[in-house]
């Protein structure tokens, strides 16, 4: 039995619960994490990773959701500039297109005026005939509209917020799975059980956060004992990697004969990433993976508009995760509400549980902000918000200061490779040089694993990072993945298995 009473108990290490949980323990509220995966192994590394208004979420009139999110997308950029930037999206129509222009128009109007733009440019129009945004594009299109909204690493983005959260003072427990919560009066027993070791332990606490996401009605009911649990409705999304499509740093928004969306983002350097689909999901969220329905799909969506076709054999990579929509009853699962909802449950006397449902990854330090309204309401407020002006880890550089950071580690370290340097900035912002230290040549950085990918990062991200396998840095704190063979993910796998014994 662990001998303190935490204030707060977050189950799940997605975007919501470690939103929570940093701004929380910011607060001075003693916090515990607990995820049962790595950090972001649920739906929070597998979003189109866009810090966006949602433009198509104006057809559904989700007004105030939109507005939220077109205010967070500079104050994200300025939180974490290393791995959020600006983008611009290029939405080409054409006359007897899907939408007519005057109302596209009318939504990025909108989109420019209803909130919180300083520094990202308005809408354009061009001339794709003369623009090098048309020559990747068939020939009909000859006019597109383009407008500004953020790119974001979703999986950094969640490890950030764990690991400031643990600066903080919070506990944070990856591989710990909650298998069971009872209430004992005013506090919560909470037993736990590591993933790899099976070891159970027993925490206590005051309030406990359902942030689980698509497994939050299976916490519920699993973990609480409770029947009949129906709150979200899970949507499948899935994307497909090609090599790059296009050269240009612009992404593509394609309206399909569906009246759906798809996005050709540039992805890596050297790559394109599409998607993605909308599609009514059952089973366990952990077993999602793309269809080859989907897989059509997206080929033939985004072959409507390229020159070249994208075919099958193109794909390098795909991706698939289930979105955890409040159910709002809505018939279509592209029309479910993208809007979180926040509910507290417990009467007077009883220790609360506050269940969160939805939401969106640009969304998730509003939704912090509403939750700790809610927990000050119920277990007594503390501190205030402040998240909104603050940095996550290695984002303390001005939002215009990339090239900057860039210039400042190739001096210091003049052997890094430009394209290295400008990884780690990406990847780590002011803290690369943490992960460099004294190294003076490449072999100072240790073993290599292929690509650019050293000894270096790799302990950096087992001792900073909680990363425990190969697939923890290969496709959720870097994207790796995409560059090393399966001999040279296997060898890595080992080193890490190896360097954990050691450690
Ligand atoms: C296809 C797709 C595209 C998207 N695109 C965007 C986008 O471009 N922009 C945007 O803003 N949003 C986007 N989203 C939405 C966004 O990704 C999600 O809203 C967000 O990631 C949800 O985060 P979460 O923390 O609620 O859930 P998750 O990330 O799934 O986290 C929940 C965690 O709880 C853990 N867990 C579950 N049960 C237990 C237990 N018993 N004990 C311990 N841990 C447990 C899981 O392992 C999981 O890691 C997209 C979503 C999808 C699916």
């Amino acid at each position: 039995m662990s001998e303190q009473i935490y204030d707060i108990f977050v189950i799940g290490g997605g975007i919501n619960g470690c939103g929570i949980a940093r701004d929380a323990a910011g607060r001075g509220y003693k916090v515990a994490l607990a995820e049962m995966n790595d950090f972001a192994s649920g739906t929070s590394s597998g979003a189109t990773k866009l810090i966006h208004g949602g433009l198509r979420y104006l057809e559904h009139y989700e007004f105030r959701l939109v507005r939220e999110s077109l205010m967070e997308r500079e104050v994200l950029w300025a939180m974490a500039p290393h791995i959020i930037w600006p983008m611009r999206f290029v939405l080409p129509y054409h006359k007897g297109g899907i939408r007519p222009a005057w109302l596209i128009r009318l939504g990025l109007f909108l989109y420019d005026h209803l909130g919180g733009r300083k520094l990202l440019p308005p809408t354009a129009t061009l001339d794709m005939k003369r623009d090098p945004a048309g020559k990747p594009l068939k020939a009909l299109f000859t006019k597109a509209f383009e407008y500004s909204d953020g790119w974001v690493d979703d999986a950094r983005m969640v490890v950030l917020n764990a690991r400031d959260a643990a600066d903080r003072g919070a506990t944070i427990m990856p591989r710990t799975k909650v298998i069971s919560a009872r209430r004992e009066g005013v506090t919560w027993t909470i037993e736990t059980q590591d993933t790899v070791t099976g070891e159970k332990r027993t925490f206590q606490s005051r309030m406990l956060i359902n942030a689980a996401g698509p497994w939050v009605d299976h916490v519920l009911s699993d973990a609480f004992g409770k029947n009949q649990v129906h709150n979200v409705r899970l949507v499948q999304g899935s994307h497909i990697i090609v090599r790059k499509k296009f050269d240009d740093p612009r992404a593509y928004f394609f309206q399909n004969p569906d009246n759906r969306i798809i996005f050709a983002i540039p992805y890596e350097q050297d790559f394109t990433l599409i998607g993605t689909t909308d599609r009514d999901y059952k089973d366990d969220p952990k077993d999602v993976k793309i269809s080859d329905e989907e897989t059509t799909y997206l080929c033939s969506a985004a072959s409507e508009y390229f020159k070249e076709p994208v075919r099958r054999e193109d794909i390098v990579w795909s991706y698939s995760a289930v979105r955890p929509l409040y159910d709002d009853g809505a018939s279509k699962a592209q029309e479910a509400t993208r809007d979180y909802v926040l509910k507290v449950e417990g009467a007077e006397g009883q220790a609360p549980l506050l269940n969160v449902f939805g939401g969106k990854l640009t969304t998730y330090r509003r939704l912090s902000e509403h939750a700790l309204e809610k927990i000050g309401e119920v277990i007594g407020l503390k501190g205030t918000p402040w998240t909104a002006k603050s940095s996550l880890p290695g984002g303390d550089f001005p939002v215009r200061g990339y090239e900057a950071e860039v210039a400042k580690l190739k001096a210091r370290y003049p052997f890094l490779a430009d394209p290295h340097a400008r990884r780690l900035v990406r990847r780590y912002g002011t803290r690369a040089a943490m992960l460099l230290g004294e190294a003076k040549t490449a072999a100072d950085l240790g073993r290599s694993f292929g690509s650019d990918l050293y000894e270096a990062e790799v302990r950096y991200l087992m001792a900073h990072e909680w990363a425990y396998t190969a697939a923890d840095v290969l496709w959720r704190r870097s994207k790796k993945g995409l560059y090393l063979s399966k001999d040279e993910a296997a060898a890595l796998d080992d080193y890490m298995a190896g360097t954990r014994v050691h450690a």
